[in-house]
């Protein structure tokens, strides 16, 4: 009999050893009775300030004639891996997936493992030669548009922290968290498997992202690099049939799997002039906010700060503050990098953004987080922004806005926290990871006065939670503005699109996931889908 017991308690400075009497003690049962044991998480508590403890959850082996009868509290028997899904059985032409990120990936696997070969179509170029674009951006302050650090192999989620935490509570999030293991085994990532907030990192994701390319390949799967989707081929019954590209070529095909990732902007703006199902959705906007990593060590850890078997800090931090008689509205921090760097992500000329990266030792001397603030379509159109284009034109105006106010180059306005606070910027930049470099400006003047009142209201809050947050120390860096996708494209019956049949809007870009994981998932949903459909 195979049992799986939760959350048994280990101080950082006991050895694993302890488990098997913690388990045996657990059970009720004499330890010499215990097969073997295997850590199956990891987690670390850290709420009592100076004594963190991890907590794991273990499956252990017992001979069946031990008989416990019911099962103490926290303990299960270890659940059957499911069976393999069934294959399709239909002719079929190909199915097209636009998009090789995480949703676009996952997307493919999930119909090889029903036997369906796809055609994979990504406007950037493969991870490997990709490495060199972004580090020009950084560099050179030069945008490559077509691949950056939003697109090319692995869409957004190749050159990220890769932070695998989600919200969702899908059965197959295990399944794209041991895809990743698998693929970056030869990085080190098996350990994956056992950290309740599994982190992969900049330099282990993209190596995992090729292997698991090399697999879909090595199975028929074929790829179009630097092949950008212009628009759907769509026969007189208004069902999709295949995609043209840029520069007169086109695929065929009579399912076609749309997975852009939040910055695929020109078919946004196409799906809108042809009036293919889009809507302006919520997202949130702000900044990212940048600490010294020792400072949120202490803050998080008391005196236990560090110990080495504790890594960087991480937060995660929330308030509603009530703006006048509005609902509240909600404040957050967001895609928080311990031991990482703040980088620039634009994908247009002349517009910035910003967001965070680490690596898998989070070795960076930074700590930083997106600090947001909810936006919704009822904001866009205040300022005059309306239609299903809305959130997107209004993203565009304050990345552009935070271009100027940088001076060009990519280089990003920054001030002080405390400077924020008080309204203006006063002192002096302090040191950053921010490349390719910052400029002292007035973030105050970025963003309706919403955004900056609910951030001031909700840094009171944040302080409150964790004493020190708030500090000159800490440096505001603008702007975050693509937290999630700005428009949903709506989609019905068997994941289709409700405007065209035999299109499959997939993953963050098309509304319907957030983060690397839930897109992944979503990709899954919609492999699914079409496998039922060709079986
Ligand atoms: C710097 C950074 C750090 C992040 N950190 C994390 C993190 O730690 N954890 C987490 O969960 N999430 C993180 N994210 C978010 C995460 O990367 C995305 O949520 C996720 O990648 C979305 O997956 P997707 O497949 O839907 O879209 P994307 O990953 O955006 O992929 C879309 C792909 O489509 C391609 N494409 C777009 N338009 C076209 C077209 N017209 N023709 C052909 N191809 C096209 C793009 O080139 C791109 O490769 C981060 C994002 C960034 C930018």
């Amino acid at each position: 009999m195979r049992l799986r017991i939760g959350n048994l308690p280990l101080w950082l400075d006991e050895p694993d050893e302890r488990l098997r009497s913690r388990a045996a003690e657990r059970l009720g049962v004499p330890e010499g009775k215990l097969g073997t044991i295997r850590v199956v998480r990891r987690s670390l508590d850290a709420r009592k300030k100076g004594k963190p403890r991890h907590l794991l959850s273990v499956d252990v082996e017992l001979p069946d004639e031990l008989g416990l009868g019911s099962l103490p509290e926290g303990v299960q028997p270890v659940p059957d891996d499911p069976p393999p899904p069934p294959r399709a059985a239909r002719d079929h032409r190909p199915p097209v997936i636009v998009g090789a990120g995480p949703a676009g990936l996952f997307a493919a696997l999930g119909l090889l493992e029903r036997g369906v070969r796809t055609v994979l179509v990504e406007r950037g170029r493969p991870v490997g030669p990709r490495r060199r674009d972004v580090a020009k951006l950084f560099r050179a302050g030069e945008l490559d548009p077509e691949s950056n650090m939003n697109f090319g192999e692995g869409g957004a989620g190749a050159y990220t922290d890769g932070k695998l935490g989600t919200r969702i509570g899908h059965p197959a999030v295990r399944k794209v968290v041991e895809t990743f293991a698998r693929y970056g085994e030869q990085k080190g990532l098996g350990r994956i498997l056992v950290e309740a907030k599994p982190h992969v990192g900049s330099d282990a994701l993209p190596c995992a992202v090729e292997g698991l390319r090399e697999e879909l390949v090595a199975n028929g799967v074929e790829i179009r690099w630097e092949s950008r989707v212009v628009d759907l081929l769509v026969d007189q019954a208004g069902r999709c049939r295949g995609v043209a590209l840029a520069g007169g070529g086109a695929i065929e095909s009579d399912r076609v799997i749309l997975a852009p990732g939040n910055s695929g902007r020109e078919l946004f703006e196409l799906f809108a002039r042809r009036g293919w199902g889009v809507s302006a959705k919520p997202f949130a906007v702000g900044f990212r906010v940048e600490h010294p990593q020792a400072l949120i060590d202490e803050i998080q850890y008391g005196s236990a700060a560090g110990h080495p078997k504790l890594p960087p800090a991480d937060y995660k931090l929330a308030e509603n503050p009530r703006l006048g008689a509005a609902p509240p509205r909600g404040v957050f921090s967001f895609c928080m990098c311990p031991g990482g760097i703040v980088v620039p992500t634009p994908t247009e000329a002349g517009l910035l953004c910003t967001n965070g990266m680490s690596n898998s030792h989070r070795s960076s001397r930074f700590a930083n987080a997106g600090l947001v603030v909810a936006v919704s379509p009822e904001d866009f159109a205040r300022e005059g922004f309306t239609g299903p284009l809305a959130g997107l034109e209004w993203q565009r105006r304050w990345e552009r806005a935070a271009y100027e106010l940088g001076g060009g180059g990519y280089r990003a306005p920054a001030m002080r926290l405390t400077d924020y606070l008080a309204g203006a910027p006063r002192a002096a930049l302090g040191a950053t990871s921010y490349r390719p470099g910052l400029v002292l400006a007035d973030l105050t003047r970025l963003f309706p006065d919403v955004v900056r009142r609910g951030l001031i209201e909700a840094l009171r809050g944040f302080e409150r939670k964790m004493r020190g947050f708030v500090t000159s120390e800490a440096l505001l860096i603008g702007v975050e503005s693509r937290t999630s996708s700005p428009v949903r494209i709506e989609r019905g019956e068997g994941l289709q699109s409700v405007a065209v049949p035999g299109l499959y809007p997939c993953g963050e870009g098309a509304g319907y996931a957030g983060g690397i994981v839930s897109s992944a998932v979503d990709g899954l949903k919609v492999a699914q889908a079409i496998g039922q459909e060709l079986s």
